[in-house]
């Protein structure tokens, strides 16, 4: 199976590795043409700003928006910013607007406010050591959202069909879970 991680700036190295731990064939997404042949694709964390401005540098928008639009795709942190429908505070990203969320960039506070959370998500026995690296946070979800994972009523992992998103960084965890989760979506679309 082939997924696509965007390699454009932010955490991506460790999506890739985490990948092929669990027998995935990691591919960097560059350019529009590392977009075929793809199963699922990846956009990890980093900072929603420059990574929406190399999106645009790189005549990625279209080509990407498409293939959400068609294709399971999960987004970690700066990630699920560029998926998310609305961003409150926003003026820099150009969000490809399809996860039915309104989201706050930065909303937990500075880096040093960033924190480490044990989590129960839906479908997982154990819980999760989420890690939070100046997170968003999400405010408003719509109905057909699920919401997979909360703090204080406030959720922190999201699906919608074949779009899944959290605010915080998976692939820092040594925890292979959520990807599993995403590759069953992979499997079942
Ligand atoms: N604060 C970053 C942003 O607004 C997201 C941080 C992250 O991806 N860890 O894009």
């Amino acid at each position: 199976m082939n997924i696509g991680v965007l390699s454009l700036q932010g955490a991506f190295l460790k999506h890739m590795h985490l990948l092929k731990t669990i027998g995935v064939n990691p591919v960097n997404v560059r350019y529009s043409d590392d977009l075929s042949n793809l199963h699922g694709l990846i956009i990890p964390g980093g900072e929603s700003t420059v990574l929406s401005k190399l999106i645009m540098k790189q005549s990625l928008y279209e080509p990407l928006e498409k293939y959400i639009s068609k294709y399971p795709v999960y987004g970690t942190c700066a990630g699920l910013i560029l998926l998310s429908k609305t961003i409150e505070n926003n003026k820099l990203v150009r969000s490809f607007e399809k996860l039915d969320i309104s989201i706050k960039r930065n909303a937990w506070g500075r880096q040093i406010n960033s924190f480490i959370s044990n989590l129960k998500i839906k479908e997982f026995d154990k819980t999760f050591k989420g890690i939070f690296i100046r997170a968003p946070k999400i405010n408003k979800v719509s109905l057909n959202v699920d919401i997979l994972s909360s703090i204080n009523n406030s959720p922190v992992m999201v699906r919608q069909g074949n779009l899944l998103g959290t605010t915080f960084h998976p692939e820092l965890s040594n925890d292979i879970r959520i990807h599993k989760y995403f590759l069953s979506m992979v499997e079942s679309c």
